[in-house]
């Protein structure tokens, strides 16, 4: 296949101009009554009919890739296929024109949504209570730090367990997140795959240990065997365990952060439950505790007495409100609908899909590429092109003239020249062949012709040095 990706030389809006007197419902509206003081004397609006800027979004959408138009396998972040369906539910009038101060009488549809997803989300992680409202991954890890900093405080540990620690290979939040909670972050160096190097942490971990945070299966898509000894030593020393669970794909169905011994977990709906994220929507971060904190969490959570769904305002000590209203309400409703329509069991047949996924895909490069650590992964797999004498940053560059989006590159940071990629329970057999031979391919590419790539993008190779020097967030 040739992919030769649309290419407009597109203005900005505010620079269009439609000229022209064909009118659409809506141009020849009357004056709104704005009182006078708030009457503004001129505002700077593009004077563009309704087409022009249909068409002015349409050509900028076809510049740009996303998952409806193929492969995305970026290893963590995880951009799975968003089905239609779930988008229809979040569109519905009965669902979209609700106010969030309307009665509780009034809603009780939507509560109803949303006590089913606390309820589904604490039976996936087998935790006791939940809080929806954190608006992405990182808020929900802050949220998580603060009812943990809440809880010592409330039991009168705050001042001496000031510490944080993490292993080095945690997500850049994790310790973004202890850090504006107000710890200190103390970070262990892991066993050569990633795993928690169990010396390293117990030499760690003291009366001044607050939190430690981790992922499982870690950022090598390796599970971390021991876990419940990581607990156990967390917990010998009076300290509080956190689950980051951005990406649940690996677990969903087959063991659980609760089961694993964890205190708190945050989800990235995004990420686990197939609602729409990076320019496609905003994220969703709700974070589980087990019973001892329930207490903490932000108010209100949604309650239900006999069959009426209310708004529990019940937690003495909770952190307050993290979010407005309930949080992001359209992407419940969108992971609602997914959990919902798949049902127990087909969660756990996609959490078997998406390891299956990308073990095919480990065996189709293994001979290829360098594949560090066990062979076996979990959903996502890491691999160095360090062997091939080609740069990561130069196949992924290659990749986009197949049409196809690259992996992570150089995450994690504890590999050279890696590439992280994460297929997902939904690309078929044939997706994964295409991406595996384009893979192929460009490691066999010369060096000098891998640096003009791509050449079928409207934006060619950029200096991202310079980008990342030259920070120009504004376009005057
Ligand atoms: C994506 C991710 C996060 C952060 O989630 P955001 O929604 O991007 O804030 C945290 N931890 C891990 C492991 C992740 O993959």
């Amino acid at each position: 296949m040739s992919y030769h990706q649309a290419e407009y030389d597109e203005p900005l809006i505010k620079d269009m101009k439609s000229g022209t007197t064909y009118r659409t419902p809506g141009d020849d509206l009357e004056d709104a009554p704005v009182p006078e003081s708030l009457l503004r004397e001129s505002l700077d609006l593009p004077d563009v009919a309704e087409f022009d800027v249909v068409r002015h979004y349409t050509r900028l959408s076809q510049m740009n890739y996303g998952v409806d138009i193929g492969m995305y396998p970026l290893g963590s972040c995880t951009m799975k296929y968003n089905p239609k369906f779930a988008d229809q539910i979040s569109a519905m009038g009965e669902f979209s024109e609700l106010h969030p101060f309307q009665e509780e009488g009034d809603i009780q549809g939507a509560l109803m949504v949303m006590f089913e997803l606390q309820h589904a989300l604490i039976k996936i992680s087998d935790m006791d209570a939940i809080t929806l409202q954190p608006l992405a991954g990182a808020q929900g890890e802050y949220t998580g730090i603060l009812i943990a900093k809440k809880y010592l405080e409330a039991t009168g540990q705050l001042d001496k367990r000031r510490e944080i620690i993490v292993p080095d290979s945690a997500h850049g939040t994790n310790p973004a997140s202890a850090s504006m909670a107000g710890f200190d972050v103390v970070e262990i160096p892991s066993n050569g795959d990633g795993t928690v190097n169990l010396e390293a942490l117990d030499a760690a971990l003291s009366g001044n240990t607050a939190v430690f945070m981790i992922t499982n299966p870690n950022t090598l898509g390796i599970f971390e065997g021991h876990i419940e000894k990581v607990a156990k030593l967390v917990h010998d020393e009076g300290a509080v365990i956190y689950y980051d669970g951005a990406n649940l794909n690996a677990i969903m169905g087959k063991t659980s952060p609760g089961l694993m011994g964890f205190d708190i977990v945050h989800f990235n709906l995004h990420k686990t439950f197939a609602t729409p994220h990076g320019g496609g929507g905003p994220g969703s971060g709700p974070v589980a505790v087990k019973g001892f904190l329930r207490d903490y969490l932000p108010v209100p959570i949604i309650g239900k007495e006999g069959d009426r769904y209310f708004l529990d305002y019940s937690m003495p000590h909770s952190i307050g409100k993290v979010a407005p209203y309930f949080g992001s309400f359209a992407m419940h409703l969108r992971a609602w609908a997914y959990i919902t329509y798949h049902g127990a069991d087909g969660l756990t047949r996609n959490t078997e899909r998406a390891v299956l996924n990308t073990n095919y895909l480990a065996s189709k490069l293994k001979d290829t590429f360098s594949i560090p650590f066990s062979p076996l992964k979990k959903h996502e797999l890491v691999l160095s092109t360090e062997n091939t004498g080609k740069r990561a940053l130069e196949i992924a560059k290659y990749l986009l003239d197949d049409g196809i989006h690259p992996p992570t590159v150089y995450f994690p940071l504890i590999v050279h020249e890696d590439m992280m990629i994460e297929p997902t329970e939904s690309v078929s057999k044939r997706d994964l062949d295409f991406y595996a031979e384009a893979m192929k391919r460009a490691a066999k590419v010369d060096e000098d012709e891998l640096k003009k790539h791509p050449l079928n993008l409207p934006v060619k190779r950029i200096d991202e040095v310079r980008a990342a020097r030259q920070l120009v967030l504004k376009w005057s």
